[in-house]
């Protein structure tokens, strides 16, 4: 063989092999409705299950009786109009298999020779692309599920990817982070993040709560977020991660509970304040003797205890009634109240006729001089009690106990010898002040 045949046969060869080991069939045909075919490589009995010899010439079967009935035309359609423009074509449709499978298919193929007349001879690929269809319309119908979740939860959803780049938002989160257009339309998370912080209580705590779990993909939270137009909103977030474990970032959900949080409030309020008075209640009375009592201990300071009750109340109730016992009780209540105006200070009902009074960082003598201020207000007040044996007017009795706590002291310890002191003052014919001496340091 000579050289220069030796090399022809040789690019033949391997042609040849490209061809047979293709994925996909190469293809000549004319282009009639038959979509004759001139040339098909081995690839075809992948792609189609004929073989080259049951398709060349119109062997068997022509290649338009291959394609689907319902795409024929349009398939038809396409390639004449790459032929009128001269250009390469692409079309997908579909086959039906000679085991009578149904496959998609996509066709590459250009126009080769154009002599001026008919027939126009096509050169193209077809590659079996059934899998990567059934995969995006798989893909498809699970996006528009999720668009269709996103779009009508009723929860604010914003998606950010792994580089802080906002992906999805849905309007509820436009609308309830009240958010203008450009900064609906930033896509930089950071840009986002300085302007919502602007809108908040605690601005601070926010921006490092986001950064932490930015950092720590693997951390899912829930928090309160508190915006100072006095709105409240609870923030679920959640990293996203494939089943690979490949991290691609953070769901963040939003609640408004402004509502939820008032009605908590509410609750909150009513379930330490005294219903019939309208002063804190026993509830809210240990919690704070307990607090303080705490504080006291640990700054050493002063802590004093007004215990307050009313004389000869059992016969008030039985010469007057329930009802003006009711609205004695109010009266003096009002009064007391008015009267310890420190924030720091607490009033609270203590018990059926029985006022307690706290006074932190308050020595004996304070206490003693405040105390005599709040009897000479009840006095003030001059309710008429015609069955008290000591005054023609309602009047109180009142212990005083101040101490100045040691560790290990429970806060009981002055509660009864303020009570110690009161049961004094009762013994002592009513209508007075009693210190407990005993605990005074
Ligand atoms: P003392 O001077 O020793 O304190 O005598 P007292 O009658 O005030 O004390 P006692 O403990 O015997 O009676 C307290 C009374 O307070 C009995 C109860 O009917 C009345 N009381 C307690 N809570 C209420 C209330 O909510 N409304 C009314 N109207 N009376 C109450
Ligand atoms: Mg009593
Ligand atoms: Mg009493």
């Amino acid at each position: 063989m000579k050289e220069k045949e030796k090399t022809v046969f040789e690019s033949r060869r391997f042609l040849m092999t490209l061809l047979s080991n293709l994925p996909g069939m190469v293809y000549r045909c004319l282009n009639d409705k038959n979509w004759t075919m001139e040339f098909v490589s081995m690839g075809s009995i992948k792609v189609t299950g004929y073989t080259p010899e049951e398709l060349v010439n119109n062997g068997i079967i022509t290649y338009n009786e291959i394609i689907h009935p319902d795409d024929r035309e349009m398939v038809w359609e396409e390639i004449q109009k790459s032929v009128k423009e001269k250009k390469h074509f692409e079309v997908t449709y579909r086959i039906i298999a000679k085991n009578g499978s149904l496959k998609w298919v996509m066709e590459y193929g250009q126009v080769v020779s154009e002599n001026g007349s008919d027939p126009v001879v096509l050169e193209g690929y077809i590659a079996d692309v059934t899998k990567r269809k059934i995969a995006e319309d798989e893909l498809k119908r699970k996006t528009a599920f999720l668009e269709a979740l996103v779009k009508s939860s009723p929860d604010a959803i914003l998606v950010v990817d792994e580089n802080r780049q906002v992906i999805i938002q849905n309007q509820r989160y436009i609308d309830m982070r009240k958010m203008p257009p450009e900064i609906v339309n930033e896509k930089d998370d950071h840009i986002r993040v300085k302007y919502l912080t602007e809108k908040l209580r605690y601005p601070e705590k926010f921006v490092e709560r986001i950064n932490y779990l930015y950092e720590h993909p693997e951390e899912i939270s829930c928090d309160v977020i508190e915006q100072k137009d006095g709105t409240f909103l609870e923030r679920y977030s959640s990293p996203i991660f494939d089943d690979k474990g490949t991290y691609y970032g953070r769901i963040w959900t939003f609640r408004d509970i402004t509502e939820i949080k008032k009605y908590q409030f509410f609750l909150e309020s009513i379930s330490l304040t005294d219903y019939l008075t309208g002063v804190s209640n026993r509830r809210r009375f240990d919690s704070f003797i307990h607090n303080e009592w705490l504080r006291a201990i640990r700054i050493q300071h002063p802590l004093s205890l007004i215990m307050i009750d009313i004389d000869f109340f059992k016969n008030f109730n039985d010469y007057y009634g329930h009802v003006a016992g009711d609205e004695c009780l109010r009266q003096i209540a009002q009064v007391l109240s008015n009267m310890v105006k420190r924030a720091s200070d607490l009033l609270a009902r203590y018990g059926g006729e029985e006022f307690a009074c706290v006074l932190p960082d308050t020595d004996n003598d304070g206490a003693y001089i405040f105390a005599q201020k709040l009897k000479d207000g009840i006095r003030a007040l001059s309710i008429p009690h015609a069955q008290s044996s000591v005054a023609s007017y309602v009047t109180v009795s009142m212990g005083i106990a101040t101490m100045v706590p040691k560790q290990g002291q429970s806060e009981s310890a002055i509660i009864e010898a303020a009570d110690k002191a009161l049961y004094e003052a009762k013994q002592k014919g009513r209508n007075l002040i009693v210190r407990n001496t005993e605990t005074v340091s």
